[in-house]
C-alpha cells in the first residue's frame, strides 16, 4: 500500500473559492488556483486544498485546459485498478436493472466519478471514450478494470474531438484490447442495431432507448419523418411497431448507409433514406405541402456554451415550427434537444413559442429525459442535457 499522497504535488486553491467545488462539483478552474507546489508533469495526480489548508480532494491535472483540476475523489485513496473497479461497480449498481440489457453505457464521466473517461457496452465490446489527458495517461490501470468486470471480447479507444486538442492530444482510434468488427452488433428494445466505430461518438447513441420505446405506441399505421436520424434508433423503433412508412433523414451519407444495413437485418422495408441537411428538407417539404403523422427530431447540441444560447434558440424554434406544420391535424411531433446550456423550461418556452407561430395546440402527451445509464447528478449541471418530449399537434 503505502498510499501516493505523499508523493503527490499539492494544489491550493484561492481564498473566495466557489461553493461549487465545496459541494461535490468535480473541476477547478485555473482561475480557482492559488498556486501549485512543487514541479509536475500534466496529467499527474494532484491533491487539492483549501486556502486553510483542508484537503478537498484528489484528481488529475493538466494547466493546458480551462478546466486545470478534476477530481476523481474526495478521499486521500490510492487511484489504482482497484480505484477504478470500485467505480464500475459502483456505475454498475447505479444502473439497477438496465445491466441485464444487451448495450448500455457503463460509465459517464462526470456523473459517475470518472470525469474524462465515458464506457459503452455493445454486446461483447467496450467503447470507450477518452477526453482528458489524464484519463489517457491512466489507461493502463483503467483497462484491468473494465476487464476483470465486464469481460469484453474487445475494448475499443475513441480520442476525437474539440477537447482532444484542448487537451493537447491527438485525434485517434483504435483496439486497445482484443478486437472486432467495424460494425458492432448489439440489440435495443428487441431490435437489432449496428454501432458504428468509424461513426460519431461511440457509434451509437444510447440516450434515446427509452425515449423511443415510449414513443413507439404512437407508431402504429403513422406516416413518419426521422429527422437527424444518425443511424435509425427513433424510426427502427417506429418501424417494428407498425409504422407504415418511415424516412430517413440526415446529413451524414455514412451514419444512412449503416441505418439502411440495420433496416435490412430487422427485414424493414417500408422506409427511405434522404442524405440531406435537415433545415432546408423541411422547408422543401414544406413547399410540396407534404404532410406527416408523426416526426421525429433529434438534433445535434446547437450550442456548446451560453454564447452561441442566441442561434441554439432559432435552430430550436425554426425546426419545431416547420415540423408542425408538416403534421396532419392531430399529428405527433417528438422533439428533444441535447444542448446543455438550454434549460427544460427553456426548451418548453421555445415550442410554445414555434406553436403560437404556427397556430396549434399543444398537448404533452409525455415528457421524458435521460435514462439511468446517463446519470443526473443535481450538483453537477453539466450531467444534464437531454429534453425530450412527445406533443399531440392540432391545428387552429
Ligand atoms: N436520433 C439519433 C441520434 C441523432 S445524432 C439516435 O437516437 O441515435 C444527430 C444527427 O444529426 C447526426 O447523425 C448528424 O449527422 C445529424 N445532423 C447534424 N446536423 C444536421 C443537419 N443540419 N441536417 C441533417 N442531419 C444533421
Amino acid at each position: 500500500m503505502g498510499g501516493n499522497r505523499d508523493r503527490l504535488s499539492r494544489v491550493v486553491l484561492k481564498k473566495d473559492i466557489k461553493r461549487r467545488v465545496l459541494n461535490g462539483h468535480p473541476w477547478i478552474y485555473d482561475n480557482e488556483i492559488e498556486r501549485i507546489e512543487g514541479d509536475l508533469e500534466d496529467g499527474s495526480l494532484v491533491d487539492v486544498f483549501t486556502f486553510a489548508g483542508q484537503f478537498i480532494g484528489r484528481g488529475y491535472i493538466n494547466r493546458l485546459s480551462k478546466i486545470t483540476i478534476r477530481l476523481l475523489t474526495r478521499k486521500p485513496e490510492e487511484i489504482d485498478t482497484n480505484f477504478w473497479k470500485r467505480r464500475v461497480i459502483e456505475a454498475l449498481k447505479n444502473r439497477y436493472q438496465l445491466v441485464k440489457e444487451n448495450a448500455f453505457r457503463v460509465l459517464f464521466g462526470e456523473a459517475d466519478g470518472v470525469p474524462g473517461l465515458i464506457v459503452d457496452k455493445f454486446s461483447d465490446y467496450l467503447v470507450l471514450q477518452v477526453n482528458t489527458l489524464g484519463i489517457y495517461k491512466r489507461l493502463e490501470s483503467i483497462l484491468p478494470a473494465l476487464l476483470e468486470t465486464l469481460n469484453p471480447s474487445g475494448v475499443f479507444v475513441i480520442m476525437e474531438g474539440s477537447s482532444i486538442q484542448k487537451e493537447g492530444l491527438e485525434e485517434q482510434k483504435y483496439w486497445i484490447y482484443g478486437s472486432g468488427p467495424e460494425l458492432i452488433p448489439y440489440e435495443v428494445n428487441g431490435i437489432k442495431f449496428l454501432a458504428d466505430l468509424k461513426g460519431q461518438k461511440t457509434g451509437a447513441f444510447l440516450d434515446q432507448r427509452e425515449n423511443a420505446k415510449m414513443l413507439s405506441q404512437f407508431a402504429h399505421g403513422r406516416v413518419c419523418l426521422d429527422c437527424f436520424s444518425y443511424t435509425g434508433n427513433f424510426g427502427m423503433h417506429l418501424l417494428k411497431h407498425g409504422a407504415k412508412h418511415v424516412t430517413f433523414v440526415d446529413y451524414s451519407e455514412r451514419a444512412l448507409a449503416v441505418a439502411r444495413e440495420v433496416a435490412k437485418l430487422n427485414g424493414f422495408t417500408n422506409c427511405d433514406f434522404v442524405v440531406a441537411n435537415a433545415f432546408d428538407f423541411l422547408k422543401k417539404l414544406y413547399g410540396e405541402s407534404k404532410l406527416f403523422d408523426l416526426i421525429v427530431l433529434d438534433p445535434p447540441s446547437f450550442a456548446k456554451s451560453a454564447a452561441n444560447r442566441e442561434s441554439a434558440y432559432k435552430g430550436y424554434k425554426e425546426i419545431n415550427y416547420r415540423s408542425m406544420k408538416l403534421l396532419r391535424n392531430d399529428g405527433i411531433l417528438a422533439t428533444s434537444s441535447c444542448t446543455q446550456v438550454i434549460s427544460q423550461q427553456e426548451f418548453e418556452n421555445i415550442l410554445v413559442d414555434a406553436g403560437t407561430d404556427a397556430r396549434v395546440v399543444m398537448r404533452i402527451l409525455h415528457r421524458g429525459g435521460q435514462p439511468l445509464d446517463h446519470p443526473q447528478i443535481y450538483n453537477i449541471l453539466e450531467t444534464m442535457y437531454l429534453k425530450f418530449l412527445i406533443l399531440q399537434i392540432s391545428h387552429l
